[in-house]
């Protein structure tokens, strides 16, 4: 086990499978940026299934425990399910999705070794769902995407980001269309990630805030060190919450993230990260790697969501990184 400065090991990874996306969350990718000039990664510079496997590979000695696939969007990536089953079947594997394509693929992805999903789903009426993630698709391709999961046997959450003004309602439409099933439902504080969303404080509705719309909440106890959600059950429900930004939760921070390009980042607000893939590419063995990542991970100090405010430095944007 490798374990960082503020004594934090190194037991998730988020991978980024693509930089591209078909949606254009406005608190993600707003078209004002990821239009025609944008220039996404080149094919050559994104890294192979194989590529991202013998990274996973190598990180397995130093106490690697889960895996997430997301990215962009991870779907957008061919034969995914090549992908999964090349990974190490003791590792937990999970993947985020904005659920458009995952009605075709879920039956594949379970039978390749995926554990669980977590499926983007901002609002459940047509017009906020296509005003939040900037496109002409339906919530219902998303919510058979969700069927499809579950009818294949994998763990299902999802997760809304709630924006002030405009899809503070899809909280309670969300909450009871899921009310009854196995489907966990997460609400996310709007956070500051990358530097193209136009954060703005005043458009954070709180934890404190949505909590407050429900009563007879009962607070459960984390499931494990370092979960990002305060979860708590309403009407044999769960629900959970990310407050990244009014509780953040770095202190049991122990993820790294590797971009579709193949550079470690070790926070989600890092402005740089650790180039792999020239190391990769000029024959780096398991060890070559692990070795890297020991020595990067020992040094890390990242505590951002903590120093908000204090700290300012350019971040990378989260489709590039990695959700
Ligand atoms: N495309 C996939 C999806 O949307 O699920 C995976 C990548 S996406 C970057 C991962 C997660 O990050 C999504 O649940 C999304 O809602 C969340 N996210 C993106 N930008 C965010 C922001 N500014 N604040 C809070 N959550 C954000
Ligand atoms: Fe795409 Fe996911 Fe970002 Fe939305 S949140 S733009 S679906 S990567
Ligand atoms: Fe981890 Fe960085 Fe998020 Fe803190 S801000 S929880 S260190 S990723």
């Amino acid at each position: 086990m490798v374990l960082d400065k503020r004594g934090r090991p190194l037991r998730d990874l988020r991978v980024s499978l693509t930089d591209r996306c078909n949606m254009r969350c406005t608190y993600c990718m707003p078209k004002e940026h990821y239009n025609n000039e944008h220039v996404f990664l080149p094919k050559s510079e994104v890294l192979s299934y194989e590529e991202f496997s013998l990274i996973i590979d190598s990180l397995v000695p130093l106490g690697l425990e889960k895996v997430r696939i997301t990215g962009g969007e991870p779907l957008m990536r061919r034969d995914l399910p090549n992908f999964i089953a090349m990974l190490p079947k003791n590792l937990d594997i999970a993947m985020t999705t904005n659920g458009i394509m995952l009605a075709k693929h879920a039956k594949q992805l379970k039978e390749a070794g995926l554990d669980r999903v977590t499926v983007s789903l901002d609002a459940i009426d047509t017009d906020t769902f296509q005003k939040m993630s900037d496109s002409n698709y339906q919530p219902e391709m998303v919510l058979a995407g969700i069927k499809a999961a579950l009818q294949s046997g994998l763990g299902v959450k999802v997760n809304c980001v709630v924006r002030a003004g405009i899809n503070e309602h899809a909280v309670s439409e969300i909450t009871n269309y899921f009310n009854g099933s196995d489907v966990v439902v997460r609400f996310i504080e709007f956070m500051d990630v990358g530097e193209t969303n136009s954060w703005n404080l005043d458009e954070v509705v709180s934890g404190d805030e949505i909590r407050s719309r429900f009563e007879g909440l009962e607070p459960l106890k984390p499931t494990h060190k370092g979960e990002v959600a305060n979860r708590y059950n309403w009407n044999g429900q769960e629900l959970g919450f990310i407050e990244s930004v009014s509780k953040p939760f770095c202190g049991d921070c122990s993820r790294a993230r590797i971009s579709a390009n193949g550079s470690l980042y070790t926070c989600l607000f890092a402005s740089k990260g650790y180039d792999l893939k020239g190391i990769i590419r000029m024959g780096a063995t398991e060890s070559d790697i692990a070795k890297a990542v020991r020595s990067i991970w020992t040094d890390r100090d990242d505590a951002y969501s903590e120093l908000r405010g204090i700290v300012k430095q350019e971040k990378i944007e989260m489709s590039y990184i990695g959700g």
